[in-house]
């Protein structure tokens, strides 16, 4: 039984948004994607999901879910009502802690820092200040030009100076020195004022319980959306139970709920323990159109929306 999960992001028309060089579905793209999925699949709900994987019920032939990551307002703002219009359950999957405590998510902010600044070599100039300020408050970091040989390399979608600037903030630095670098760099070329660049970014708690309330569903993101296959058990026992709490907040039952794991970071640790809590399914970023026959229920695989037609 195969079943396509489309997995979306931001969607918002660039033009009209203060950084318009955030990569997004347009909206124009979007209502495309969606005439297409209505032509061709049947849009299924979580539920339908959940009892398909347990061998209660079949899915219609090119069953499709719909799947947004990362708790925007856009969702709220332009995806719920096209959704709402078309009869149509979509799944949305929000990190708690950006919600809950006005925090800007670290990889939202590399996408800012780099959407503020057209000229990438004063985002690297910027980045290479900081990092000697860290060193000398007494981080422990390679030199300079090491990290320059590993991560100023060329790929098919970025410049060589931002796929550096990528990779420095989501891996090459040392944790603590990463997010305190992307707070300083996010401050300087973004926004002084996290917490209210936070409540334009991301939907509210009333929000979410509103789209609940019209049949919409909403599953765990992680709280602080770490990459919970690098973190021992203790710690990503702890990130889940919180997000479970922040579903428990939404009104999300306790029975049959689903994660979709930042990053699509997670191991068997995180499969036992999510499972353990009564998680029915359980997304990943692997590309690809779910067998429901061959991939476990807590692993599926999603198709990223870039694959997807518009008409
Ligand atoms: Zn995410």
């Amino acid at each position: 039984m195969s079943l396509t999960i489309v997995m979306y992001h931001y969607v918002r028309d660039p033009a009209l948004s203060r950084y318009p060089a955030v990569k997004a579905r347009t909206l124009e793209t979007f209502r495309g994607q969606l005439d297409h999925i209505a032509a061709n699949y049947e849009v299924v709900t979580a539920a339908q999901v959940a009892a398909a994987t347990r061998g209660e019920d079949d899915l219609p032939d090119n069953a499709c879910w719909l799947t947004f990551d990362d708790g925007y307002l856009d969702h709220y703002q332009n995806v719920f009502p096209l959704l709402e219009a078309r009869g149509w359950e979509g799944a949305f999957f929000a990190p708690a802690r950006p919600i809950l405590e006005g925090r800007v998510l670290d990889v939202n902010k590399i996408h800012f820092i780099l959407a503020s600044e057209a000229d990438a070599m004063k985002i690297v100039e910027e980045l290479r200040r900081q990092i000697e300020k860290a060193r000398e408050l007494g981080a422990e970091l390679r030199p300079w030009d090491d990290y320059v040989a590993e991560y100023m390399t060329q790929c098919h979608l970025d410049t060589p100076e931002v796929l550096f600037i990528k990779l420095m903030l989501q891996k090459g630095l040392p944790e603590a020195v990463r997010n305190s670098v992307c707070e300083e760099l996010f401050a300087r070329f973004v926004s002084a004022d996290e917490a209210a660049f936070a409540s334009e970014l991301y939907l509210s708690v009333d929000q979410a319980r509103t789209m609940i309330g019209s049949g919409m569903v909403f599953g765990g993101h992680g709280y602080a959306h770490e990459w919970l296959g690098s973190l021992d058990a203790e710690a990503q026992a702890r990130d889940i139970d919180r997000s479970l709490e922040f579903l428990r907040l939404l009104g999300v039952p306790a029975e049959d709920w689903s994660i979709c794991y930042p990053y699509g970071s997670y191991n068997q640790t995180t499969v036992d323990l999510v499972r353990e809590r009564g998680c029915a399914l359980g997304l990943t970023t692997r590309e690809g159109v779910a067998d429901l026959g061959r991939d476990g229920a807590l692993e599926l695989p999603r198709v990223d929306t870039i694959f997807l037609p518009t008409a």
